[in-house]
């Protein structure tokens, strides 16, 4: 039986200024007001915030990472971020392959791969997003776009260790809908059989499989608690300290 411990991961996306840090410390002070928590928790704040953050969260539970990184190595690449300057800013993970960069910066499954093989260069725990845009819920492709997603996302030399998934549908990001429990369900466990029948019983059963798509504290208790879903990615709701809390409550 494998045991894997739940994540909690806070996407900012393009928010926070300086003085956001006030909800960082609160954050922190609400995880240390309570026993110790059951999961990870982690921030991925806009890169102008990485270092700052880095250094109030050294010595609490919350882990920083970014949003994004370059699969090249540093030098002339304009306005680009390298996994090792994050590392360096003191980030431990990454996100990589968000739907919002493969629609907006079209990204393939081979550019988030090579992002991931740089993460992994680097030493930080990459998170790399999939999931199904609604015309392809709705012609019943949910299950093929992930699969196909997997393949070409996750390097051969992806493991337990340095890499979670998360699967995120489109049509539930900062929309307010979710699917229901059943269906996270099922393409969890198609997640969980694909990686297996990839890498392996011990391996494929080691990935952290968390689910994304307008996670609040309303809901987080039932989408963490479907089978094979071991944390949760959250967009909106990770802004606010107490919202944030309150889906961490899910593993408390
Ligand atoms: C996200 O963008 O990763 C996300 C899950 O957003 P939201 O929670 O706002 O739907």
């Amino acid at each position: 039986m494998t045991n894997r411990r739940p994540i909690v991961a806070g996407n900012w996306k393009m928010n926070g200024l300086r003085g956001s840090k006030a909800e960082i410390e609160a954050l922190i002070a609400a995880l240390s007001a309570r026993p110790a928590n059951a999961c990870d928790v982690v921030i991925a704040p806009p890169f102008t915030l990485v270092a700052d953050f880095s250094s109030t969260c050294a010595s609490s539970p919350v882990e920083i990472a970014g949003q994004d990184c370059s699969a090249l190595a540093p030098g002339a690449h304009t306005g680009d971020v390298a996994a090792s300057m994050l590392a360096d800013a003191g980030a431990t993970a990454v996100i990589v392959g968000h739907s919002e960069r493969r629609q907006d910066h079209r990204e393939t499954d081979e550019d988030v791969n090579a992002k991931a093989l740089a993460a992994y260069e680097a030493g930080l725990t990459t998170i790399i997003c999939v999931g199904e845009t609604e015309p392809e819920r709705d012609r019943g492709a949910t299950l093929d776009v992930v699969n196909g997603q997997l393949a070409g996302s996750l390097p051969d030399s992806a493991d337990s260790s340095n890499t979670v998934v998360a699967y995120e549908p489109v049509w539930a990001i900062g929309t307010g809908r979710t699917p229901t429990a059943d269906d996270v369900a099922k393409v969890h466990a198609t997640m969980r059989e694909t990686l297996v029948a990839r890498f392996g019983d011990e391996v494929g059963n080691g990935f952290r499989l968390l689910y994304g798509g307008s996670v609040k504290p309303a809901n987080a208790a039932e989408l963490m608690g479907v089978a094979d879903v071991d944390g949760a990615l959250v967009g909106g709701a990770s802004l606010k300290a107490v919202d944030f809390d309150g889906i961490i409550d899910a593993y408390r």
